[in-house]
Formats: structure tokens, C-alpha cells, sequence
């Protein structure tokens, strides 16, 4: 099967629309993927066909909303190779997730343990294992990156030891596009005793996980960078880790029993979601995933590779143009910073010609200072985009380097 482009992007109603009287050229797929016609059909589908509340009611309605929602959830453990159904639990999105492990994790961690994150962290794994930390007395060890943005392996093993409790890093760097080598790193730290969560905000959408491969305790990610809705996430973890983690919020659907004075938890995954869910973004997450494995996975790598190969050859014929992480090992991220222009102000410039990129230090303050860079403009691609539009984006640079002099 090979990779059509024109078709892919025919199933992106968004992708037809103009912006600033220009073409929508769409390069910030790291901040979000745009959605499929299947996904806003699953999404409509639930709410003119079967919008009730799950698990509760004595209706029809009830039973085909619980169906499909339930039915989601084995999607989703599937693609990630779950071992088990009751092993994916819902969450709001990535952030979410990192905190329910982190807000668990600091009943357990002492004075004295440490917890292992990276230079490259987003604030999401960073503030939350920080705060966490600090309210147990803990240790942040932070494992230094190389210049070109890859991680430093033999840091990593210096740094680990057994008092490391928890490492927790990203499969890959929203703001650069590494992608760590998380089986082996994932190996090293269970060797010492250490649990491990992976921050797969960007992992999810480049190809295919498998968690049992990766051998991790704790895999999290959001639905809305994987062709899904916002406000849906999913927090995977190891039955026999999950079973025992404390409980997150409190209310409907988590407990078994309940009196004035005191409550029993019930079973996973219903222990760890309280409350109303959100019932169609679960839907929504299931309708995107499917969708994608529709697709040749192996051929959207190839394209986006292609993507990036042709947007780094032309970054170096920019004068004064510096790609902020160019290791070997990365996605179709492409950050950088021009001399004597402000990241900003290219954003600004490119939105003019309608072509969307990302500007800042994309919640990644810290690394932004490691790399001494106040931040950068990030061009991210996705399955969907074209040759032809990485042609329009320096195209484009070139303008907004002319009108900035
Ligand atoms: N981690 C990484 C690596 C990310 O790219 C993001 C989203 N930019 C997050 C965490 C947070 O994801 P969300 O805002 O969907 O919770």
C-alpha cells in the first residue's frame, strides 16, 4: 500500500479552508493534529444516536452508549498492546495522567529517594514530578541532553541509582523531535528498581506503540495529537501497578461501597475514573485510532521523513538560520531561530501567508535556557502535509526575512 496524499487530505475538511485569504498550510501538529471526517462522524454519530449516561441506566440508550464507550476502550488497548482492557484508564489528556502517577507516587516516595526526569521535559513532566518531589523530599534529578538534542546515555546511567524510584521521560521531545530510545533506557531503569512513565504526547501519532515491547509501568497520552478530540487522554498502566495505585478523585462510578462514615474503591479501571466521563471523546479517540491503522503506517514514516529531510535541506540555505535540534534520531520537527528576527515575529509573518507554525518555548522553559534560546519557531509536520507546502513555508521565511530587513 502506498501513501496518497491528495486522498488523505480530502478526509480533513479543515484542510480545504483559507486563512488570511491564503490556503491553510498546517504545520503545528505538535500542538494538535486536525481531525478526520470518521472522527467528527463517530462524535455526531454518539450524540444523534445514543447520548446517555454509561454504566447507569436501566435503558437502551444507556446500554449502546456503554457499548460504544466500552467498546473504545478495547480499541485503544489494543493499539497500544494492553494487556488488558481494565488497563487503560481515561484521562483529560496527558497532563492528567502524569499527575494521577505523580499525585500517587508522592504518598510513596521518602526523604531521600529521587526521581529521574530529563532536560527535554515538557512543564507537564516536569512542574508536576518537581511538585511532587518537593512535597515528599525527594530528590529531581534532571538527565542532561547533548547539544544536538539527544539525550546523554552515559548521564543517564551515572545518574540512575537505587534510590531512584521513578524515571519518567518523553518517547519524544515536542520541541525538538528526538525521539528517545525508550526500550533500552526503560530496561536500564527497571534494572535498578525504578518504575517508569513514558510522556507519549508526541509518541503516539508517528507509529505504532507497543507497551509490552517498551517494557514501561506507566505510558501516557492525549487523543487530540493522534487525529482525536481534545479533552480525552489515556493513562496505560501495568495491571498489577495499576490495582494498587491510590485512588485519584473520588465521587460516582469509583466506588463499591459506600457509607456516612467511610467507602470502599472498586476495580480497576473504574477505581481510578470518577465521575460523568467523557463519553464521546472516547468515542472520538476510537473512531481517530482506527483510522489510523487503516493507513500503511511504515509509508506515513517514509513521507514524513521526506518532509523533514526537504525542510532541513532548505533551513540550510537560510542565511542565519539555526536548527535548535538536529539529532539524527527525530520526527518531523523542525525548530529553529533566525538571527537579528524574533520567533514571533516570523510566526506573525507566516500566519499572513497563511501557514501555521508554533512560536515560544513550547512548555519547555528550561530547555529553551539549557540551549540558550529565548525560544523558537517550530514548523511540525503531520501525515497530511505536503511537499509542495514545505516549498510555501520557506517560501514564506523568505518574505518575513525581507520584510524584517
Ligand atoms: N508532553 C508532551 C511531550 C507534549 O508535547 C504535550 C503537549 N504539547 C504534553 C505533554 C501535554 O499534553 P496535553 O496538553 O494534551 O495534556
Amino acid at each position: 500500500m502506498s501513501l496518497d496524499v491528495a486522498q488523505l487530505r480530502a478526509q480533513f475538511p479543515i484542510l480545504q479552508r483559507q486563512v488570511n485569504g491564503q490556503p491553510l498550510v498546517y504545520l503545528d501538529n505538535a500542538a494538535t493534529t486536525q481531525k478526520p471526517q470518521a472522527v467528527i462522524d463517530a462524535i455526531t454519530a454518539f450524540y444523534t444516536e445514543c447520548n446517555a449516561n454509561v454504566h447507569r441506566g436501566a435503558h437502551q440508550l444507556s446500554d449502546e452508549a456503554t457499548r460504544r464507550y466500552e467498546k473504545a476502550r478495547e480499541v485503544v488497548a489494543a493499539f497500544i498492546h494492553a494487556a488488558a482492557r481494565e488497563e487503560v484508564i481515561w484521562t483529560s489528556g496527558t497532563t492528567e495522567g502524569i499527575n494521577i502517577v505523580a499525585r500517587g507516587m508522592s504518598q510513596q516516595l521518602q526523604a531521600g529517594d529521587e526521581v529521574m526526569v530529563t532536560e527535554m521535559e515538557h512543564h507537564a513532566n516536569l512542574v508536576t514530578w518537581q511538585q511532587a518531589c518537593k512535597a515528599a523530599g525527594a530528590t529531581l534529578k534532571v538527565v542532561p541532553i547533548h547539544e544536538d538534542g539527544a539525550l546523554n546515555r552515559e548521564a543517564f546511567s551515572d545518574l540512575l541509582t537505587d534510590k531512584t524510584r521513578m524515571v519518567a521521560m518523553p518517547h519524544i521531545s515536542n520541541a525538538l523531535g528526538t525521539i528517545n530510545p525508550v526500550k533500552a533506557l526503560t530496561a536500564e531503569a527497571k534494572s535498578k528498581g525504578a518504575l517508569v512513565l513514558i510522556d507519549g504526547a508526541q509518541g503516539v501519532a508517528h507509529g505504532i506503540v507497543d507497551v509490552q515491547d517498551i517494557g514501561c509501568d506507566f505510558y501516557v497520552f492525549s487523543g487530540h495529537k493522534l487525529f482525536g478530540p481534545t479533552g480525552i487522554g489515556v493513562l496505560w498502566g501495568r495491571k498489577s501497578v495499576l490495582e494498587n495505585w491510590p485512588v485519584w478523585l473520588t465521587g460516582g462510578e469509583m466506588i463499591a461501597t459506600v457509607s456516612y462514615q467511610d467507602a470502599t474503591w472498586g476495580e480497576l479501571p473504574n477505581r481510578l475514573e470518577a465521575g460523568t466521563p467523557n463519553i464521546a471523546g472516547a468515542i472520538g479517540l476510537a473512531a481517530a485510532i482506527e483510522w489510523f491503522q487503516s493507513l500503511d503506517v511504515s509509508a506515513l514514516q517514509v513521507h514524513e521523513k521526506a518532509l523533514l529531510t526537504r525542510a532541513t535541506e532548505l533551513a540550510a540555505k537560510v542565511p542565519g538560520l539555526r536548527i535548535v535540534g538536529s539529532s539524527a534520531n527525530k520526527i518531523g520537527i523542525l525548530s529553529f531561530i533566525i538571527e537579528g528576527a524574533h520567533p514571533a515575529d516570523i510566526g506573525f509573518l507566516l500566519d499572513r501567508q497563511g501557514i501555521a507554525i508554533r512560536t515560544g518555548d513550547h512548555c519547555a522553559q528550561p530547555l529553551m535556557e539549557r540551549l540558550g534560546v529565548p525560544g523558537t519557531a517550530r514548523a511540525s509536520f503531520s501525515i497530511y502535509n505536503t511537499l509542495d507546502e514545505v516549498e510555501q513555508l520557506f517560501i514564506g521565511i523568505d518574505k518575513a526575512r525581507t520584510m524584517l530587513g
